[in-house]
């Protein structure tokens, strides 16, 4: 086997051909000479065969992935053809995309790299300077998602996260049934979504929507309800048990304020135990809320309430979940406790958000799940100064196109 032959042998691609290699040894730096194999003078639009009418004169250098602690560069002079209906253009690379400096090898593995670790340690990884990395990154995210059409959406979820410092917000818009994100906008309130339905969809796509999951924020339901005309949308349960405990802990904190020395000692350490869930109550916690029926009749009261709000969520059939949610509140709003009566308010004004739960379980867990991992990918980068930075790595972690699959097969390797 020549030494050509072993080193093509060794890069593992079929496209090209080594023509010759030089090492230089004290810079660590390797220079493999390449040309592609068989297809080359090809259209890169169309692919079909045309006539050469230039070489350049000067050698284009690809990065590719370090080897033995070696720089690894690919060397080729392009040449131009004429293309019968594209006319004057460049050859067709193989090993990488037009106008690129890297290998889709190299490619790859920064993608791959990014995904799992810092950029930081991915540019040390890769040989190269970090400002270059996210620099590389970001065009070769925004190549691969160039184009992209947000496809077969029937259920949307709304969150929004913060960043840069906290100081700026972001609004995610993620497809709840194939848990990913569709859509980054800056910003955040009813303006900033209704960017997304009116930038991303077209009608036919908004009447499509069967779903939607949010939380209570009146920007949302408007923006959502304003666009999809044959959308179901259902508040997210945990925001609602989260509105009740909020609602309970102000009765609380009332009575605490009223309390006197001694009756503060009998509250005490109430906080949390007004928040468990009955499942994970223990029974000195049960004793204790109990005993809270003689010590402190208004908290008992809405500790009361708020258990049997919890039955509503077990019910299967939506005309005994209204039943239900009936009584429930009619009850409620006789306990004479003010934060209660402003949460069963809400409840009425939200039923027919709230009903539909009980047929769909829909909650927005998916969302509240994605937008953890994104919480992950933005502390791991100690923050993003710029929406750009962040979206590319939102989009490359839980996007909706698997980024890294679309490089071209046989360069998927590292
Ligand atoms: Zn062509």
């Amino acid at each position: 086997m020549t030494v050509n032959k072993f080193i093509r042998k060794l890069l593992n691609l079929k496209e090209l051909v080594v023509c010759g290699f030089d090492l230089n040894e004290r810079k660590r730096h390797l220079l493999i000479f390449v040309k592609p194999y068989k297809n080359g003078c090809r259209c890169p639009e169309c692919d079909r065969r045309c006539k050469i009418i230039h070489q350049s004169k000067l050698y284009r250098l690809w990065r590719d992935l370090p080897v033995y602690g070696c720089q690894v560069e690919l060397c080729y002079r392009p040449r131009e053809i004429v293309c019968p209906t594209h006319g004057r253009i460049q050859e067709n690379i193989p090993w990488a995309d037009n106008y690129s400096r890297i290998t889709y090898r190299f490619e790859f593995a920064m993608l791959i790299y990014c995904q799992i670790m810092t950029q930081k340690a991915a540019a040390q990884m890769l040989h190269i300077a970090q400002s270059t990395l996210s620099d590389l990154l970001h065009r070769s995210i925004e190549r691969i998602r160039d184009g992209h059409r947000i496809r077969d959406l029937k259920a949307v979820g709304v969150d929004e996260i913060s960043y840069c410092k906290g100081h700026k917000y972001a609004t995610i818009v993620y497809d709840i049934k194939k848990a990913c994100v569709v859509w980054v906008g800056k910003g955040k309130g009813e303006k900033t979504i209704d960017r997304f339905f009116k930038e991303m969809l077209s009608d036919y796509q908004k009447r499509e929507i069967k779903w939607a999951t949010c939380d209570m924020s009146q920007a949302y339901i408007n923006s959502i309800e304003n666009h999809c005309p044959n959308v179901t949308l259902i508040l997210d349960r945990f925001h609602i048990v989260k509105k009740l405990n909020e609602a309970v802990d102000e009765v609380r904190k009332e009575q605490w304020r009223e309390a006197s020395g001694d009756e503060r000692k009998a509250l005490k350490g109430l906080r949390w135990l007004l928040y468990r869930h009955s499942s994970k109550r223990s029974k000195k916690d049960s004793s204790i809320l109990n005993a809270l029926r003689k010590g402190n009749r208004r908290i008992h009261r809405a500790w009361i309430l708020k258990d049997e709000f919890e039955h509503f969520w077990d019910f299967k059939a939506r005309w005994a979940a209204d039943r239900f949610i009936k009584r429930w509140t009619t009850t409620a709003l006789k306990s004479r406790l003010e934060p209660i009566r402003r949460f069963v308010k809400t409840i009425r004004e939200h039923m027919h958000r709230i009903l539909p739960y009980v047929e769909t379980r829909m909650t927005n867990a998916i969302a509240e799940g994605l937008n953890r991992i994104i919480k992950i990918v933005k502390n791991r980068a100690s923050g993003f100064r710029t929406l750009e930075a962040f979206t590319d790595l939102i989009f490359l972690t839980v996007g909706d196109v698997n980024i890294p699959e679309q490089i071209p097969k046989n360069f998927r390797t590292i």
